[in-house]
């Protein structure tokens, strides 16, 4: 039964006996499909138990859609199989055994803005200018070394400019093991190093995963392979599932090389190679093996379908990003029309940046949108404050927690203050609670301040002791009130204000659903939430059922597939990013990503570019992008936007004004989003007018009529 839904290549690795075996296959050939028919076949057919199988995915998205897939198969409830990413996987593993990795029991999880701040204020700790070492840099260094699986003690360093990052890395490891506290590479390398020193707790895990799978391996790192092969051991099964051509994290430490050497370190392994793609259109797979085949280094494979042509890529030439955002828009109304869901439609982007223009488009016609990664909700300020008052609640040696809320709302607590309890954390190694506690006793503190300070030390313990006896919920709730965060945030005025106090009453609704799925039950509930909220989440901001266009990063649309698939921004220096133009080797990556963004797409892919682009806050110029004319250009249809492109028309519930088309120079106009500004030049007339406008607060913009207002 398992087998039925596969071709025989795809049979063939599926029904394997156990051993290494490596998959290495090109776009959309049905890669993940075998994994997770795999898991099925090993549970079912060769009677492993799910306790003592491991599967390894790259976004939660996409273990919990393995989760799903094999339990639909199976028909049984899956919760002892471990499917995750790494660092979810990590993170568990280091919840069972903190002790044996030197982590206080309710350690947290830093995210890379914590790790960001933390790092600056060792950076002044050391008395080190900023301008010289920026903690953006040092940030990069450290997760750099970590990745390589590397201590500090173990960086060679290149020169002084070397050493004194050494150094930075040194007092951030300290400080985060004084804190209780681990980054995100940390869940990595310790649970590895664990593994390494600890030969009981190895004999436990390799005795216990008999099956290791890992999909999307192309793009692991050193220390994500040199963390598989502990796992595996001598004995265990290892089946790696990947594709050259869509490695596409190389700036990030993957390593590509790790597919030869599974070969070296998992001997005998057999290589499985699939061809047939089930995914796209023929069209669209013969575009992304052209662009693909312009790479010199690669595996080399040979991807085809027994599919239809279907549709020819539609290539619009935009005349600016607005032009280019309402094309877009106006397509996928097209598509709805033609009963396509939205959720059918995919914008994929290079750069987070781009999204902003597309965003206010899709708001002007009400078309409901989501986007992926960009800033997620648990990363909105008022969100991390709520936060960090339960961190410090779960952990009160959480220092990034104590700096956060420790004059959030403000309480009378000035900078003098502060920087006595660090100084005295920094001389003594203590945490800053301690140093607060030892200050407050010694009594250092002026009477004002020691007032303030003494309520904030009475309201955490107050906290701590009430919300031991309450559910998860009601100590969101607690701490919501208790500490003033909503009133503060209540006065902030207009919508701002508006939406942050319901964000922050959306946490109470997060953390009621989440102890009613009962994500994870060895773990006490706030714990487990808040390594949720550090880590669980950071991809999963789209998984609600409401229809609506799905926008992301070309990185983060990797492993997915849509029917309809608009590639925004293809112009040299965007897409290829003019950061990895001049390096061959990274110009390759971009390649790489562009052929995981065509093969995306199911039945129509549209490729877009402007030819004016607001960029970095100036406009500027590119020429096409040249992944575009790697495509033949039999495959491609090409629109401009001077011919017969249908403009937008405002819907009813955006503003139309009476005298449409009647803009002139010097106008002074006023914009739903963008407010206020005078008109600077025109072109066209009626509806379709382009109008170029100068406004207050957001700069010079070419707008259409229709959204335009007189005053
Ligand atoms: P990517 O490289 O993008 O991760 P992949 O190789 O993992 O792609 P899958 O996502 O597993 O590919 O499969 C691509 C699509 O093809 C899916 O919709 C899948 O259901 C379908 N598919 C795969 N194999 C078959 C098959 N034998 N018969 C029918 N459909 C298939
Ligand atoms: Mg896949």
């Amino acid at each position: 039964m398992i087998l039925n839904s596969l071709n025989p290549a795809q049979q063939e690795a599926v029904r394997a006996p156990l051993g290494h075996q490596l998959i290495l296959a090109g776009a959309g050939s049905g890669k993940t499909r075998v994994l997770t028919h795999r898991i099925a076949w090993l549970i079912e057919m060769e009677k492993i138990s799910p306790f003592n199988i491991l599967a390894v995915t790259f976004t939660n998205k996409a273990a919990h859609q393995m989760r799903s897939r094999v339990e639909s198969m199976l028909d049984i409830p899956s919760k002892s199989l471990w499917i995750g990413t790494f660092h979810g996987i990590s993170h568990r593993f280091l919840r069972t055994h903190w002790q044996e990795a030197g982590l206080p029991q309710s350690f947290q999880i830093l995210d890379s803005d914590d790790q960001f701040r933390l790092i600056r204020r060792v950076i002044n700790a050391l008395n080190l200018d900023e301008d010289r070492f920026p903690p953006k840099e040092a940030q990069w260094f450290i997760n750099a070394q970590k990745e390589e699986g590397r201590m500090p003690e173990q960086v060679e360093p290149r020169d002084i400019t070397g050493q004194t990052l050494i150094r930075i890395y040194q007092g951030y490891q300290e400080t985060c093991q004084r804190a209780g506290v681990v980054d995100f590479a940390d869940l990595l390398l310790k649970t590895y190093q664990l593994m390494q020193t600890n030969a009981t707790i190895r004999a436990e895990y390799q005795k216990r995963f008999r099956c290791l799978l890992v999909d999307e391996f192309q793009d692991t790192n050193t220390i994500q392979y040199a963390w598989l092969k502990a796992f595996a051991g001598e004995h265990n099964s290892v089946m790696i599932v990947g594709d050259d051509d869509q490695s596409i994290y190389g700036w990030r430490g993957a390593r590509i090389e790790n597919i030869q050497r599974f070969s070296k370190d998992f001997p005998g392994a057999s290589v499985v190679r699939l061809e047939q793609n089930y995914r796209s259109s023929a069209i669209i797979l013969k575009a992304a093996n052209a662009i693909i085949a312009q790479n010199s280094s690669r595996l080399g494979k040979n991807l085809w379908t027994d599919g239809k042509d279907g549709e020819p890529i539609t290539v619009y030439a935009g005349f600016n990003d607005i032009d280019e955002a309402f094309y877009i828009v106006n397509r996928i109304r097209d598509c709805q029309k033609n009963h396509f869901a939205l959720r059918d439609t995919a914008i994929l982007y290079r750069s987070n940046a781009q999204s902003r223009v597309i965003e206010e488009a899709l708001m002007q016609f009400g078309i409901p949108y989501r986007v992926y990664g960009g800033l997620r909700y648990f990363d909105r300020q008022e969100i991390r404050d709520a936060l960090a008052y339960l961190r410090l609640i779960a952990n009160r040696s959480d220092d990034p927690a104590f700096e956060r809320i420790i004059n959030t709302p403000p309480r009378g607590i000035g900078d003098r203050t502060l920087v006595s309890i660090r100084e005295l954390a920094k001389t003594a190694g203590i945490t800053l609670w301690a140093a607060l506690e030892q200050l407050l006793q010694q009594k250092h503190f002026s009477a004002r301040a020691e007032g303030a300070l003494l309520s904030f030390v009475a309201l955490m313990n107050s906290l701590s002791e009430q919300s031991a006896s309450l559910t998860l919920h009601k100590q969101v709730e607690l701490v919501l009130s208790a500490s003033n965060l909503i009133d503060h945030y209540r006065k902030e005025k207009g919508e701002k204000g508006l939406t942050r106090v319901e964000n922050l009453e959306e946490l109470i609704n997060a953390a009621h659903q989440f102890t009613q799925e009962g994500v994870q039950d060895d773990m006490p509930p706030l714990a487990a939430f808040l390594a949720y909220a550090a880590l669980e989440s950071s991809d999963e901001q789209a998984e609600t059922y409401e229809d609506c266009v799905q926008l992301m990063t070309l990185h983060s649309a990797k492993g997915l597939e849509f029917p309809i698939v608009f590639l925004a921004g293809c112009e040299e220096e965007l897409f290829p990013h003019y950061m990895c133009m001049n390096d061959p080797k990274s110009l390759e990556e971009e390649r790489r990503l562009c052929y995981v963004g065509v093969t995306r797409a199911m039945r129509k892919l549209y490729m877009t570019y402007a030819e004016c682009r607001r960029m970095h806050g100036k406009e500027s110029y590119h020429r096409p992008s040249r992944f575009l004319n790697e495509i033949p250009a039999e495959l491609i249809e090409e629109v401009r936007f001077r011919t017969n492109v249908s403009r937008p028309r405002p819907l009813a519930n955006t503003y139309r004004p009476e005298s449409q088309g009647k803009f002139r120079i010097g106008q002074e106009i006023q914009h739903r989003i963008f407010g206020e500004g005078t008109v600077v030049d025109c072109e066209g007339d009626g509806d379709e007018m382009k109008v170029k406008v100068r406004f207050a607060n957001v700069g010079t913009k070419v707008l259409l009529a229709g959204y335009l207002e007189g005053k």
